[in-house]
């Protein structure tokens, strides 16, 4: 992936797995808020009813640690530095919303594009459930 891609892929809110995730739970009669900004780190989506975040991470950015996270050859040191960082702050995200009373789901995206039916279900029992985080 180039420099520039990456950059698109950041840009755009609208990326594809967050689309079908949301459409999904709107399916199942979820109802939730989009990119809540007044929120910590932004969650992708608020479900009211429940007091649930969910974050879909794309597992370049988020260095997800699966077999998609590559990391760029040219500018190690610029992308080590941009990476630590986003892990860094993907913590304290989490934890801030927590102390906020949020319960907090996180998503990614490698598991929403390979086992969509299985994450799905268990993002919806994390829902409907009492546990704090849960990371699928
Ligand atoms: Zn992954």
């Amino acid at each position: 992936m180039s420099r520039s891609q990456v950059m698109q892929a950041v840009h755009s809110e609208d990326t594809k797995p967050e689309v079908v995730v949301r459409r999904k739970l709107f399916q199942e009669g979820f109802r939730y808020r989009l990119h809540r900004h007044d929120l910590p780190g932004s969650p992708d989506l608020f479900i009211l009813k429940y007091g649930v975040v969910v974050f879909i991470n794309g597992c370049f950015w988020h260095q997800h640690g699966c077999k998609w996270t590559s990391r760029p050859k040219s500018n190690s040191d610029y992308w080590n530095n941009k990476f630590a960082n986003n892990v860094v702050r993907d913590v304290k995200t989490n934890w801030e919303l927590s102390l906020l009373g949020y319960r907090v789901a996180t998503l990614w995206e490698c598991s929403i594009k390979y086992d969509f039916e299985h994450s799905m279900e268990l993002l919806k029992t994390f829902i409907e459930g009492d546990e704090e985080t849960i990371e699928i």
